[in-house]
């Protein structure tokens, strides 16, 4: 016998959970608030979506969805996601990831992932160190945050994911800071209502454990990513990204690679 839950507004999020554990001026509280709606733009049944998470502080989001979730040890969401998606192919699969998670140790699952285009939607919490366990660089973190040194600066050697997946055939893919709440939430919406890989990266502030590197003052570390970044068409209009971060869409459905993101990585 099948058991209706209550899905309304307020019961989207267990009750029983918070507060969060999350440090304030988080971003993960954004993320969620922006899938949450989403899924309501989307028109998804609550009851049909399943949830996987991996270790560290965004991972916690799985578990405060009122969803039917599955919390995995680190790196290996995205198996797991296939796994529950192969079984139970009517549900919207999503796997929620940090940095660490998808592009370190779970790496090398991304990459199968993309290459098999796995009908499962990745959302990587980007906050471009590992947070839970105290601030170590990830495969995300600036070069100019290596050395304290408070210069946004993208440099070589930041692991991109959103271009990479792109490049690699992922049906739809896009990348935008916590802050900007109303184009992630229209990108997770579509990646919702898209079949095949997708992948919508945000990133993130984390005040404690990366703001020790920057700056700690939440306000201003979001400030702190936002000038690191710079939209696609500007981007593309200028030329160069002045090495900072691309936003924007990357990869859509039917029309696959954004052709000026193939021309700035030319560039
Ligand atoms: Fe958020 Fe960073 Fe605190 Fe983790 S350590 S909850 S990522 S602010």
């Amino acid at each position: 016998m099948s058991v209706k839950r209550d899905t309304s507004p307020a019961q989207r999020i267990r009750q029983d959970r918070l507060p969060t554990m999350w440090c304030a001026g988080c971003g993960n509280g954004a993320v969620m608030s922006a899938f949450v709606g989403a899924v309501d733009r989307a028109g998804l049944d609550w009851n049909r979506i399943c949830t996987v998470s991996g270790i560290g502080c965004s991972g916690r989001i799985g578990g405060y969805l009122r969803t039917d979730s599955i919390h995995v040890v680190h790196g290996r969401a995205l198996p797991v996601a296939l796994g529950a998606k192969l079984a139970r192919p009517d549900l919207t699969v999503v796997a929620f990831m940090g940095d660490g998670d998808a592009y370190s140790i779970g790496g090398n699952h991304l990459l199968h992932a993309l290459r098999r285009n796995d009908d499962v939607k990745a959302i990587v919490i980007n906050n471009m160190t590992f947070g839970m366990t105290g601030g170590q660089p990830s495969p995300t973190t600036p070069l100019s945050a290596l050395g304290g040194v408070e210069r946004p600066s993208h440099g070589r050697g930041m692991f991109d994911g959103p271009t990479l997946s792109a490049i690699m055939g992922a049906s739809y893919v896009a990348r935008w800071t916590a802050a900007d709440f109303t184009q992630l939430r229209n990108s997770i919406e579509r990646a919702l209502r898209s079949s095949g890989f997708c992948l919508v990266e945000a990133l993130s502030q984390c005040p404690v454990q990366f703001g020790k590197r920057v700056v700690r003052e939440p306000a201003e570390i979001v400030k702190w990513i936002k000038d690191a970044t710079i939209g696609i068409d500007e981007a593309a209009s200028r030329g160069t990204t002045h090495g900072r971060m691309l936003v924007g869409e990357f990869a859509v459905p039917g029309e696959g690679l954004n052709p000026k993101l193939l021309g700035l990585i030319k560039g």
